[in-house]
């Protein structure tokens, strides 16, 4: 039960660490925040300019929450990857904002800091084509400047402007952060899921800590009462004392196999019912804690029929006899 048991608790709080790891990630995934664009420009044959505000980009997700205002520059090539990447503008540009294209096999944050390594405050990444006026949330980690995403209809708008040689203008700004009672409900998910963890956790030790308990006072109880058998089995063995001239003490003489000595005259010797004999004084102690002949393992509880319920040794009959026993229980 205990090694079997801590793994389980191990990989229980292994499953419980993952909850809540994916849980936090799920609190900030939720929180969308929109991004008004206000785009001007002066149409170069008509001088009349166009100008309007609509909520169209996404903020992606590492991105700073802030205004950015300035004009707009392609990236050639449009998909803004390589280091390489131009943005042609005036030489005193300052301030200004990248349009990319989503794509191409580069991530967004490689997009992002090309352009801001070519000095813009915020990059535009208008999405796939077909992906019609439809955003994402970009993830673009170790990213510093503004990224918003656009829908495809509204970049490519802005890409014919710029190369027909319009100047576009645009402001972006912050919208609204959709997901505020996302947050909230996530934060109070991941309460409730690190709480119910937490719970389960103790509650399992709790448990386990006391069935070992539990166990621990039984398997203390059947000793004591093992003990007290083996104390009234003792009692039952036959008792002899050697004396000068007996067998066991001549020339060939036996050792107890307990504590190794010749057995002389006048030694006490406990005969077990299984016709092994040893020094009293050596087999009482062993008895009282193993129940069993050191010798041949048999059970001196169950050979005297003192009754034990919980024990299920083998009975043994005087199969294993010492030559010398024989010789003396057949001179007794
Ligand atoms: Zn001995
Ligand atoms: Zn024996």
């Amino acid at each position: 039960m205990g090694p079997l048991a801590s793994r389980d608790v191990f990989s229980w709080l292994l499953v419980a660490s993952v909850l809540q790891v994916s849980s936090v990630r799920l609190a900030q995934a939720s929180y969308l925040c929109t991004a008004y664009l206000n785009i001007s420009y002066t149409h170069p044959e008509t001088n009349r300019t166009t100008w309007y505000q609509e909520e169209m980009g996404l903020y992606g997700q590492d991105s700073p929450k802030a205004s950015v205002v300035g004009n707009v520059y392609l990236a050639d090539p449009i998909y803004g990857c390589e280091e390489d990447t131009v943005y042609s503008r005036p030489n005193d540009s300052r301030g200004w904002i990248a349009l990319i294209q989503r794509g191409s096999g580069c991530t967004f944050s490689d997009k992002i800091n090309v352009a801001a390594m070519n000095g813009a405050a915020a990059a535009i990444i208008f999405n796939d084509f077909g992906a019609e006026n439809r955003v994402i949330q970009m993830s673009h980690p170790g990213t510093s400047i503004v990224a918003v995403m656009i829908g495809n209809y509204r970049g490519m708008e802005l890409v014919q402007l710029r190369v027909k040689g319009v100047p576009v203008s645009i402001a972006i700004e912050v919208g609204k952060q959709h997901g505020p009672w996302m947050s909230h409900y996530s934060v109070f998910f991941v309460s409730i899921s690190f709480f119910i963890v937490t719970a389960a956790t103790v509650g399992y030790f709790i448990f386990y800590s006391a069935r070992r308990l539990t166990g621990l006072r039984q398997q203390n109880r059947k000793q004591k009462k093992l003990k007290a058998e083996a104390k009234k089995a003792i009692g039952q063995l036959q008792v002899r004392t050697l004396r000068q001239g007996d067998q066991e003490t001549g020339p060939d003489a036996d050792t107890c196999a307990v504590c190794i000595e010749l057995y002389k005259a006048g030694d006490v010797l406990s005969v077990l019912t299984c016709n092994h004999f040893f020094h009293r004084s050596c087999i009482e102690p062993w008895l009282l804690e193993h129940r069993t002949c050191p010798m041949c393992k048999c059970d001196i509880l169950k050979a005297l029929g003192v009754e034990v319920s919980f024990h299920t040794r083998t009975v043994c009959r005087p199969r294993h006899i010492q030559k010398t026993s024989i010789r003396r229980y057949k001179a007794l």
